[in-house]
């Protein structure tokens, strides 16, 4: 190691002739180059709503090209690449997150989907496990809809991921996925994770709580059963809108765009203006589990539409 010490400061006193070698005369010299680090998604995030905990957990995220074909169906490339310029966002590639979220009420460990799974490139055990909590923890597993990204972390190679854990899912989207021809793409998946667990289920509809303080509403239309959920603890609130909208300009801004991944695109468009108008009006922040990370905003109205509005530290205090 001396040597190679010596070496090193030999060789940069031998570069005196250079007009920086002045100011590097007595400085420590540099060992090596820090290797570039890839990755860098914050695993968890966590806030105070009332007395509750609430840690959004980052799944995965993912680089993807063409977002008009996902986010701006019905509109010119040319209104899209200028929505997307005057909010300083490529209209050429976006970026996806997968945001579970759990919640610690003080009585129970309530976690709100379950991302793509291992086998799907997701890490929400990764990240519970940065957030302090282990799977066998989570006592209510509740799931917004049933596309892949949210139940795709149900079911590991050994049987259900969270052991412990009871289930909670809309009525409406249960039965719509498991219904003989109107399996859809996530048909499979549904079998496979969703469907085994149904004795340790409880199918809600809207107005239903899941535990006190957290209350399921419906916001069909992304899915023909998706659901939100109202979080309420000593008089703080925040509503998790799941997939009501699902980037934070092209669908807050403009909630009539059409999204790929709209099953009745009319009616999730109708939901988004719906339950926004409720957000900006009513001035609650909300968790999108496809915001980008934390996840965590507000929303206010602007033009005909609305304005995303990233949380600070409102929830640290
Ligand atoms: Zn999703």
């Amino acid at each position: 190691m001396t040597e190679v010490t010596i070496t090193r400061r030999s060789a940069l006193l031998g570069a005196s002739a250079l007009p920086l070698a002045a100011g590097l005369a007595g400085a420590a010299p540099a060992l090596a180059a820090a290797p570039m680090q890839s990755g860098g998604g914050t695993p968890f995030a966590r806030f105070k709503v009332g007395g509750f905990e609430v840690n959004t957990l980052q799944d995965a995220s993912i680089t993807r090209d063409n977002p008009q074909g996902i986010f701006g169906m019905n509109v010119s490339a040319e209104e899209f690449g200028t929505v997307s310029a005057e909010n300083f966002i490529p209209a050429d590639k976006t970026r996806f997150f997968f945001t579970p979220t759990v919640i610690n009420t003080g009585n129970e460990l309530v976690l709100f989907d379950t991302g793509l799974g291992a086998g799907g490139g997701g890490n929400t055990v990764g990240a519970l496990a940065s957030a302090g909590y282990t799977p066998d923890q989570i006592d209510v597993v509740v799931i917004t809809h049933m596309h892949p990204d949210h139940i795709g972390g149900l079911m590991g190679e050994n049987g259900p991921t969270f052991p412990n854990a009871r289930y909670v899912t809309g009525e409406a989207e249960y039965n719509f996925w498991t219904t003989e021809g109107a399996e859809g793409g996530a048909g499979p998946l549904v079998a496979k994770n969703v469907k085994p667990l149904a004795e340790k289920t409880t199918f809600v509809k809207d107005g239903d709580n899941v535990v006190t303080g957290i209350t399921a509403m419906e916001a069909f239309g992304h899915t023909p059963g998706h659901m939100v959920y109202m979080i309420e603890s000593d008089g703080g609130q925040l509503l998790l809108t799941a997939d009501l909208a699902n980037h934070y300009v092209w669908s807050l801004a403009y909630p009539d765009w059409e999204v790929l991944f709209d099953m009745n695109k009319e009616g999730a468009a109708a939901q988004r203006r719906k339950v926004l108008g409720m957000l900006a009006s009513d001035k609650i922040p909300f968790v999108g589990y496809h915001m980008p990370f934390p996840a965590l905003g507000y929303v206010e109205t602007r033009g005909d539409g609305f304005r995303y509005v990233p949380a600070s530290y409102q929830l640290q205090l």
